[in-house]
């Protein structure tokens, strides 16, 4: 059987782990019933803490890296995907406890894959890919908690990294007022460019330690975690809803309980891994009459997935912006 190439993590001597590329055949993979021959995946701020070692996020050895991919059905042993289908995986413990999207050949359980949406090529899907979604899900969020587009306005932390960029646009183009935060000023342009009507300084939303400052906005999209979730939950108007999915600035959180028990604000944990099949469904049919596919252009990039362990170290250090597809 021919080998095909895979990102692969490795314990090794003396190190907590390797990675590098390998050539695996079909029968190294663990069972499942649909293999996928893989066209696109994605780099997100998981993968990158992944690649580098910078985070424990593998959880099994070996691993093949990637918590997203793209491509067609090879053979399918289920009854709801054909040979030919274009399908998608994103989370799912893929780069944790499941081999990942990083390789030409997957085989994977069905249930985790789902059909390509129509509107969408596998590079527009990731691209998209897990940050993307995560948007949509933080997006879904503050819809279903009744925020009202041309009436509310939302704060966007890490606005010019994978998930911010995509919450931007995706705000921008609903008609919510967006207030994107940005520690690097020279994004402005490309975040005014997604739509966002005022671009801040993370210094600009500081509440000064305060759990409670003047009322800003109604919904917050916060990648960040740390001081700056807490300051944008101080400054959450009533009946406000803040949603947190990341920690690109600390896991931690100093806040009190003022915010919730005197302003009503809501505070959503958004999980993108373990959603449920219909709410993932969900969140990529909005995706697909949301999204402005011209601005998803605009705001990534594809690279072949060779250059992962490159982009992995520059992502960390901050020198890419939007999002990232890799070509396998
Ligand atoms: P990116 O690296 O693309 O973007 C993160 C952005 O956060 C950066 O571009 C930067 O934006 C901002 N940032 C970086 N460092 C800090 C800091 N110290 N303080 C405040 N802001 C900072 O990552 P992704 O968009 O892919 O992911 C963002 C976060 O969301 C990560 O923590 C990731 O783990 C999490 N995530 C969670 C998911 C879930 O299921 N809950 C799914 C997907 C992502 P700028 O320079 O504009 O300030």
């Amino acid at each position: 059987m021919t080998a095909t190439r895979a990102l692969v993590a490795r314990v090794t001597e003396g190190k907590a782990y390797a990675v590098g590329f390998e050539g695996l055949t079909l029968e190294d993979w663990p069972a499942g019933e649909v293999v996928i021959r893989v066209a696109h995946s994605g780099l997100n701020y998981k993968d990158a803490l992944a690649i580098t070692g910078r985070a424990p996020i593998i959880r099994s050895f070996p691993m093949v890296l990637g918590i997203d991919l793209a491509g067609e059905v090879v053979s399918s042993d289920s009854a709801r995907f054909a040979a030919g289908d274009k399908v998608l995986v994103n989370g799912w413990g893929l780069s944790e406890t499941r081999w990942g999207g990083y390789s030409e050949l997957v085989r994977m359980p069905e249930s985790v894959v789902q059909p390509l949406p129509a509107e969408f090529s596998t590079e527009q899907a990731m691209q998209i890919g897990t940050a993307g979604y995560t948007a949509m899900l933080c997006v879904m969020a503050l819809t279903d908690h009744g925020l009202q587009p041309g009436r509310d306005a939302v704060l966007v932390t890490g606005a010019s990294g994978g998930v911010g960029a995509v919450a931007v646009s995706l705000l921008a183009r609903a008609g919510f007022h967006v207030i994107a935060v940005s520690g690097r000023a020279e994004q402005e342009g490309f975040l005014r460019a997604l739509g966002a009507a005022e671009v801040l300084g993370r210094d600009a939303i500081s509440a000064g330690g305060r759990p409670m400052a003047k009322e800003r906005w109604s919904g917050v999209v916060d990648v960040a975690g740390g001081a700056l979730l807490a300051d944008a939950i101080a400054q959450t108007r009533y009946d406000g809803i803040v949603a947190a999915c990341g920690m690109a600035g600390g896991g931690g959180l100093e806040t009190t309980v003022y915010p919730f028990i005197l302003r009503g604000v809501t505070l959503r944990g958004v999980d993108s891994v373990m959603v449920p099949m219909a709410r993932r469904e969900r969140a990529w049919a909005r995706l697909a009459t949301e999204l402005d596919r011209g601005l998803l252009a605009e705001l990534s990039e594809t690279h072949d997935f060779r250059a992962l362990p490159k982009l992995a170290a520059d992502l960390l250090e901050g020198r890419l912006k939007g999002r990232i597809a890799v070509r396998l």
